[in-house]
């Protein structure tokens, strides 16, 4: 390493990046090139940034695997040469990609912090300068030459998250995100103050970026008067390979004898079934109730406290991974395997 880091800055796109046509008001990607014409303060860190860009920056609600793909192999590219990354993300779908990217890098031991902004770089009152400046603090800050963070995050207005454990909570605010179920790994005032003990310990390891992502996967989420026929149009899909059910409260469900057989026939047919609470806060517990008992029965997993972008991501990644058998992936998946479950 040398004295000074070196970040890898990667513009994916997003409100941050952007700037207002002067005519017509519409927001357009910043060029990156006037990055420093935009924030001058970054001169003054002290750390390299080197600045890539996707091939074609986009509104994150376009995101999709093949995204998440060049994603990975930019930082797969670059790993060995960088001491940290900070990747320029669009709010809205920053949770999804922040947990599916510390899922598909394995045995990742430096900082990866996923920002963004609520409101454009160019703007006076934009929580973009300090959102970007902090999280390339945090990239780049070390002790006794290892990295403090050595893990996938996602800082936002004064928190840094774990990324897994993110949920976007407002389209308003300016604290747009929440960590529901796991404390912040750091608080930004006057000093970034670093809960250690919420941190991942450094560990030495090779990292193995997983590209062929299986997108084989659904969600259903009940409500009162879910009909059956709505039920089958997606778990009848041959192609399924994983569901995750979006229940209420514990992980509970409607007793009515077709949704038990419905989930016997899932389970027969091998696709992974996740349950997922609907409640921000809190955990899974199946069969607390009499209306959670039959899901157990029918094999249905219980996500336990995992966010809803955890789940659906992890379930792409393990299914992915080809080395595992049927009965691995299923076991792994309510196993805390990157700290999104507690
Ligand atoms: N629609 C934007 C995006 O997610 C919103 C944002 O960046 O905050 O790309």
């Amino acid at each position: 390493m040398s004295k000074v880091a070196e970040l890898l800055l990667i513009y994916t796109g997003g409100t941050i990046g952007m700037v207002e046509d002067a005519e017509s008001g519409a927001l357009h990607p910043l060029n990156f090139d006037q990055l420093e014409k935009e924030i001058p303060e970054l001169k003054k860190l002290e750390c390299n940034i080197t600045v890539k860009s996707l091939k074609v920056p986009i509104d994150s609600s376009n995101m999709s695997i093949i995204i998440w793909r060049e994603l990975l192999e930019l930082i797969e590219e670059n790993y060995s040469e960088f001491d940290g990354f900070v990747i320029m993300h669009g709010s809205d779908t920053m949770a999804y990609t922040a947990s599916a990217i510390s899922f598909l890098l394995e045995n990742v031991n430096k900082p990866i912090i996923f920002t963004g902004s609520q409101l454009p770089i160019g703007k006076i009152r934009t929580d973009g300068k300090e959102n970007l400046i902090t999280a390339i603090e945090i990239a780049a800050a070390r002790e006794n030459g290892r990295p403090i963070v050595p893990e996938v995050a996602l800082y936002f207005e004064y928190s840094l998250y774990r990324a897994n454990r993110t949920t976007k909570v407002s389209a308003e605010n300016f604290e747009a995100f929440q960590s529901p179920n796991y404390p912040l790994l750091a608080e930004a005032g006057v000093h970034i103050k670093y809960n250690r003990y919420a941190i991942r310990k450094w560990e030495d390891a090779r990292l193995i970026a997983r590209k062929n992502i299986i997108d084989n996967v659904a969600s259903i989420k009940v409500f009162p008067g879910l009909r059956r026929d709505v039920f089958q149009a997606i778990a009848n899909l041959p192609s399924l390979k994983g569901l995750i059910l979006e229940t209420f409260g514990s992980g509970n469900v409607p007793s009515d004898s077709w949704f038990a057989e419905e989930i016997t026939g899932l389970n027969e047919r091998g696709v992974i079934v996740l349950n997922v609470t609907q409640c921000t806060t809190g955990s899974v517990i199946q069969g607390k109730y009499e209306t959670g008992v039959h899901l157990e029965q029918a094999g249905v997993i219980s996500g336990r406290d995992m966010t809803f972008e955890a789940a659906i991501t992890k379930l792409m990644y393990l299914l992915s991974c080809d080395e595992l058998t049927a009965m691995e992936k299923i076991n792994y998946v309510n196993v805390n395997i990157r700290g999104e479950i507690s």
